[in-house]
């Protein structure tokens, strides 16, 4: 397997070997763990288990002495530090919900240094947002996975890179902060676009700015380089030749994908992440699932048994993720449910080399599981089915299930129009078969609105208010 390395100019070069580790150093943040880690992506199993064991006895230790909550589930469950030696040994640990990890946020909080120098909330997605804290050392992990997964798919400092993502999630505080912002920006060969708008002259907007910066990597949500790419397709307005496509904030679709390696070429890389922990899996040059975040993380994918016990999941199975957040001793996280669901998969060697465990496709979040109507759960995945023969019809879908459990399937229409006959019958030969006794409404609109920071959400489970 040969990964994807850029060929890079003078003034490239110059960014990432003289200026942008001057700057790093002077913000405190060690370039010594890009390093690290650039060596232990290439290391054995056992390396790996006992870098993860390590760090795990560690955090145990700090969180069972230092923080009341684990003192006090840990003693409950009749199992103290000594008690955790491997990695596996994380299974002898309770789980943490989101429910409690909001309503322990304090108890969690370590008594003893590293304090937390972080201090954020989740955003609102599930509306209900959860206060976050983390030590120095936690963010560097997370800042130096980050630059690993990404430079897998070939985007480093010095690349001519374009982002196009929701604004809201990154605006700047002040015209002060904008224009250092901006300058950063320049600098750094950074083009930003703001994903928001989705009108055809907003699509055409990026494209010439496309043709202007010709960026060398794309990031971007997964929804909105889909509407691009489609875009690009429909138009036929691709002059170029492949460029890779990094994919996260948003579940990418199987049918997403497909248009965007239409309009971009098949180097298309999907990231996994959340504002908790930030980057949980990464594709590399395989493209064959997600590598987990070995050095900075413990992912579990787990499965609740009727009953109530927590099994790991079978290779080929969905199951919750879990993490571990290996590094935040201000405010510990083990076992943390996400909500988030996500295949197992074979512990074995991936075909570019590395052992890291990999997981995938993701699935979605757990709210996206719809009911049949038996009450059955259906996951929201099953739309993908759907999508694939509506995309000629339509730019935009929504499934949204409401509270009576039907289904308002919104759509924006590729011709504004009455809805066509053939979108009708793919939606009740679809419905009779994966969503049986639902009653399923097509609605025609004009836009479908993204949440707060940009995101679109293809698939939304209304729920009573709590
Ligand atoms: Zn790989």
């Amino acid at each position: 397997m040969i990964e994807r390395v850029l060929p890079m100019d003078r003034y490239g070069r110059l960014l990432r070997d003289v200026m942008f580790p001057a700057w790093e150093r002077l913000r405190g943040r060690p370039l010594e763990l890009d390093r690290y880690l650039a060596e232990t992506e290439w290391q054995s199993p056992e390396q790996l288990e006992a870098i993860q064991a390590g760090l795990l006895r560690r955090l145990v230790r700090h969180a069972y002495t230092h923080t009341p909550y684990y003192k006090r589930v840990m003693d409950a469950a009749g199992i103290g530090p000594e008690d955790i030696r491997s990695a596996a040994d994380i299974a002898k640990l309770p789980m943490l919900d989101r429910e409690v990890a909001r309503a322990t946020a304090q108890e969690r909080t370590s008594d003893a240094p590293p304090f937390a120098t972080v201090k954020k909330a989740t955003g609102g997605s599930t509306g209900q947002p959860m206060e976050l804290a983390y030590n120095d050392e936690s963010q560097n992990w997370r800042v130096a996975i980050k630059n690993r997964g990404y430079r897998w798919a070939g985007y480093q400092m010095g690349v001519r890179s374009l982002h196009y993502w929701g604004m809201g999630a990154v605006a700047p505080k002040s015209v002060l902060h904008k224009w250092k912002a901006d300058f950063d920006h320049f600098a750094k060969r950074e083009l930003y676009v703001d994903c928001t708008p989705r009108g055809d002259d907003a699509l055409a907007g990026v494209v010439t700015a496309i043709r202007d910066f010709r960026p060398e990597v794309i990031l971007t949500y997964a929804q909105a380089g889909a509407a691009l790419a489609r875009y690009v397709t429909r138009m036929g307005a691709r002059d170029w030749g492949t460029i890779p496509v990094i994919v996260g904030a948003e579940r990418l679709w199987p049918h997403d994908r497909e248009a965007m390696s239409a309009a971009f070429g098949p180097e298309i890389f999907e990231t996994y992440g959340c504002r908790e922990v930030m980057l949980i899996g990464s594709e590399c040059a395989a493209h064959d699932g997600l590598h987990t975040s070995v050095e900075n993380l413990i992912v579990e994918l787990v499965v609740r048994e009727p009953g109530g016990a927590v099994r790991i999941a079978r290779p080929g199975e969905v199951g919750e993720v879990a993490v571990t957040d290996l590094h935040n001793l201000a405010n510990p996280f083990i076992r943390y449910l996400l909500g988030d669901l996500a295949t197992q998969r074979e512990p074995a060697r991936c075909s570019c080399g590395r052992w890291h465990p990999r997981i995938g496709p993701i699935e979605g979040r757990v709210t996206e599981t719809m009911r049949d109507g038996n009450g059955n759960p259906v996951s929201g995945l099953v739309f993908n089915i759907l999508f694939v023969p509506l995309a000629p019809f339509a730019r935009q879908f929504q499934a949204v299930q409401h509270l009576d459990g039907s289904i308002t399937l919104r759509v924006v229409l590729m011709e504004p129009g009455p809805i066509p006959p053939a979108l009708t019958a793919h939606k009740d030969s679809f419905c009779a078969k994966y969503l049986p006794g639902v009653k399923v409404t097509i609605q025609a609109v004009d836009d479908i609105p993204p949440t707060k920071a940009g995101k679109r959400q293809v698939v939304v489970v209304e729920r009573p208010p709590t």
